[in-house]
């Protein structure tokens, strides 16, 4: 089956009745299982495959991609740049939409409509075949994963990509834990912005808990929050950040966490770096060491756990552990990619690259004449800051320092969630409501002078080194 042909089966599983997504979805999944979909070695033969030489067409490899998220939907995307129509892939994800979670800290700010891509189209879009299903777990001895449900869907390769479990890393009094749901709502979050300027909250720490978890959120929030008070004149609110990180953001090196240090020093926000927060309720936040604050609100978000997903080997911690082409170790034809792996560093862009490289892998294997690159983590994000954004870049694939912060886009489109596929397709697809940066927040503006600096250094040693 063609891509064309593959949309149509898709789309004609779907709408035959006037049913709601969900249980149109579901039958669909009933149809296929009953055609022989699940357990069948092959799927319909390929309508632009070469003939083998008994003049019959050879079938596609099925691609089984589980997750319909940042790494995903970038594996799907990849996947038809790279291979185009000679895999059958299949979309597996219990949502009905994509929503993009990167821009969620703007939100309560600017009160955008928050609105995602139906997973629907974007299959039928993609030539893929959509399932609103949970993978319960996987039989890799016989390529097949059995859903929630009970259905058995064979594969040939199959993509993990159902990124981490979120934990609320404190359930107490007057902790706010933002960044736990899928809709992209900072839950509460506007509750407390109205708080703050009415006056009725003066006092708010923002806590990074221990563990894996998306490392820029919290900055967002915090700036954001200091910029919508002096707008206001709200001079007596006191915003502090807690982190057990030894500089602010420092995984993107020294030359961004100065210019990070600086910024929160400019807005005003106390920052305890290399310390735990505990909250302690009745309005006392513990801060170890150094003693402890009073305070009326913690936000903090959520400490990431593996999904310890059945008949995949994973660590303590619940995490996959892949090689750098996102093999799954020990598990013939399953690849991981995004937060769900054991690489310590949860984030969108890093999802994204992860998968560019699973679908490299997979495009190799079903005879693209390509040289898989291995994943070699870059970080970017979009500082959100009230004023010009800033835009970091870090290469922390070795010990080196490359990194740059730029109030110019360092990257094109130029979205808080980088991704070479994923990206551009949410730009175009902006009309359909996928979120990408606001366009006063990379409009640019006054460039201050330590920040220009920092960036011109860090180009010039990113110059010098790939002159080299
Ligand atoms: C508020 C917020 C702000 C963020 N800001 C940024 C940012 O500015 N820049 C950035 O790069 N990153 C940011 N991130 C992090 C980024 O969203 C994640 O790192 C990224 O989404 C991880 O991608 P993923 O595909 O691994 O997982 P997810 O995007 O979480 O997708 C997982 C998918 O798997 C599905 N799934 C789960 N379990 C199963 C199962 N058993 N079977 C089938 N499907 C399953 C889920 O429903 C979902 O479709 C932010 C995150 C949050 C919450």
């Amino acid at each position: 089956m063609g891509i064309a042909a593959a949309a149509d089966h898709a789309d004609c599983m779907v709408t035959s009745k006037p049913r709601s997504d969900e249980t149109q979805a579901r039958f669909a999944v009933e149809r296929w299982v009953n055609e022989g979909g699940c357990d069948a070695p092959s799927r319909a033969p390929d309508r632009e495959a070469p003939a083998p030489s008994n003049g019959r067409r050879a079938p596609r490899p099925r691609v089984l991609i589980a997750g319909a998220g940042v790494a995903g939907l970038e594996t799907l995307l990849a996947l038809r740049a790279l291979a185009d129509d000679r895999v059958d892939v299949t979309l597996l994800a219990p949502e009905l939409t994509f929503v993009n979670r990167s821009m969620s800290a703007s939100r309560p700010f600017d009160a955008p409509r928050v609105r995602g891509l139906r997973l629907q189209d974007v299959a039928r879009d993609l030539g893929a075949r959509w399932m609103p299903a949970t993978l319960d777990r996987v039989e890799h001895a016989q390529h097949r994963v059995v859903t929630s449900d009970g259905d058995r869907l064979g594969y040939d390769r199959l993509v993990l990509a159902v990124g981490a479990r979120p934990a609320h890393p404190w359930h107490a009094p007057g902790v706010l834990t933002v960044g736990d749901g899928r809709d992209g709502r900072l839950n509460g979050y506007p509750v407390l912005l109205h708080q703050l300027r009415r006056a009725q909250v003066k006092r708010v720490a923002f806590v990074r808990p221990a563990g894996a978890t998306w490392p820029s959120l919290l900055y967002d929030l915090a700036l954001l929050t200091a910029a919508d008070c002096a707008a206001r004149d709200l001079s007596d609110v006191q915003l502090s950040l807690v982190t057990p990180e030894p500089q602010p953001l420092a995984i993107f090196g020294t030359t961004v966490s100065d210019a990070i240090r600086q910024l929160m020093d400019d807005r005003a926000i106390t920052l305890h770096t290399g310390s735990y927060g505990v909250p302690r309720g009745h309005g006392w936040l513990d801060i170890v060491p150094g003693g402890g604050s009073s305070v009326d609100c913690v936000v903090t978000q959520p400490r990431l756990l593996g999904p310890r997903l059945r008949g995949i080997p994973c660590g303590g911690d619940g995490f996959i552990d892949t090689d750098a082409h996102g093999r799954v170790a020990g598990v013939r034809d399953v690849f991981a990619a995004g937060d769900a792996t054991a690489y310590a560093v949860k984030q969108g862009g890093l999802a994204a690259q992860q998968a560019d490289a699973v679908a490299e892998t997979i495009a190799l294997s079903v005879g693209v004449a390509i040289d898989p690159k291995p994943f070699a983590p870059v970080l970017r994000t979009v500082l959100l800051t009230g004023g010009p954004p800033r835009y970091l870049q870090a290469d922390i694939s070795d010990a080196s320092e490359d990194c740059i912060i730029s109030e110019t886009a360092l990257w094109s489109p130029p979205n808080k969630l980088c991704a070479r596929y994923l990206a551009p397709y949410l730009s175009n697809a902006v009309a359909n409501g996928a979120t990408v940066m606001a366009q006063r927040e990379h409009a640019g503006g006054g460039r201050p002078k330590h920040a220009e600096s920092h960036r011109r250094r860090t180009v010039d040693q990113l110059s010098a080194r790939s002159a080299r």
